[in-house]
């Protein structure tokens, strides 16, 4: 059997709801512990009550803290995979982050609920169990972090939460699952192609995202300028392109050495230095915006906090985000 560390976040995975008020909260303990033994069947567990917080409380901080585990744990315990729990409403960043800096092929497997532990048909149980199962699957080292809810498996650099309420939220909108799990079988039927890492010990910069939108103007970029940021993240019309009046204050941003990345609001498709009127991309990309790589805005935000702290140099930073 595969030594398989399950380590506890929060989230409504671990939360109840309160049958008189309908309001779903935290639990004094953690409803989760109770499915410990029926994983004993799987895998060899260890458990770690790491965290109780909804994922909106979740920051960097942990996120970093959950590396540092995961790469302790390789070393002093001897574990072949990891499986999180987490609260879904930041689920996606927490798998992004780990996929970038964990320094191991290790499966690990990030997974919550959309429904808490008492609610009908909640579906906590069932996600931890197919999320220890494809942590204890071969096929699943050397993927990247993988998010798995809802029998699909995805990638953290791809699964996005894409509604609100239903169970098969998670998506990966242009790559779809990389994966199914089924009742006997894990089964993958893509592999990504590549995996980038950054070795990082700390987590200490400012990088703010902001939604570019039909009518924009120049005060909301000299009012982020004002809260001095070490980068920004702009998630931009279209191919990649932004209303003319924000221009002159990007580029007083740009030419303080303040790295400007773009992202598209579409959450389909790449940016891409197409159209050469006034804010369209060509022009951003002489003012020296970096153009991302089809992550989403937020995916693209921490992907900047994280090579921040690798290099300021503009064309290292273009270049990390061509991966
Ligand atoms: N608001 C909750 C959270 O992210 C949603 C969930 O877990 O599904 O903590």
């Amino acid at each position: 059997m595969k030594k398989i560390l399950i380590i506890h976040t929060g989230g409504t995975i671990a939360m109840m709801e309160d049958k008189e008020t309908g309001a779903v909260g935290q639990n004094q303990k953690n409803p989760l512990l109770l499915h410990t033994d029926a994983l004993a069947e799987i895998a060899d567990v260890m458990v770690e009550d790491l965290f109780q917080l909804p994922s909106p409380h979740i920051t960097e901080k942990e996120m970093l803290i959950l590396k540092q585990k995961i790469e302790t744990s390789i070393i002093e315990n001897k574990i072949e995979g990891v499986v999180i729990t987490h609260g879904t409403d930041t689920l996606e960043e927490t798998a992004y982050f780990l996929d970038i800096t964990v320094q191991s092929d290790i499966p690990i497997v990030v997974t919550g609920a959309m429904r808490s532990s008492n609610e009908l048909g909640a579906d906590g149980p069932y996600n931890l169990i197919s999320a220890v199962r494809v942590a204890a699957s071969d096929s699943a080292s050397g993927t990247g972090v993988l998010v798995v809810l809802n029998d699909e498996i995805h990638t953290g650099k791809n699964a996005t939460k894409t509604h609100t309420s239903n169970i098969a939220t998670f998506q990966s909108p242009q790559y779809g699952p990389l994966g199914i799990v089924s009742k006997r079988e894990i089964t993958f039927h893509h592999m990504p192609t590549v995996r980038e890492t950054y070795d990082i010990g700390k987590v200490t910069k400012n990088v703010i995202l902001l939604k570019a939108y039909a009518g924009m103007d120049g005060s909301i970029i000299s009012a982020i300028r004002s809260l001095h940021p070490d980068g920004l993240v702009i998630e931009a019309l279209g191919q990649g392109n932004l209303p003319p009046s924000m221009v002159p204050e990007l580029k007083v941003l740009i030419d303080e050495g303040v790295p400007v990345v773009l992202v598209s609001r579409c959450f389909n498709g790449y940016v891409q230095d197409v159209y050469n009127y006034e804010g369209g991309g060509r022009q951003l990309k002489d003012l020296g915006v970096i153009f991302s790589n089809g992550l989403n805005g937020q995916k693209a935000r921490l992907k900047l906090l994280i090579t921040l702290e690798v290099t300021q140099k503009h064309d290292e930073l273009q270049e990390m985000f061509f991966i």
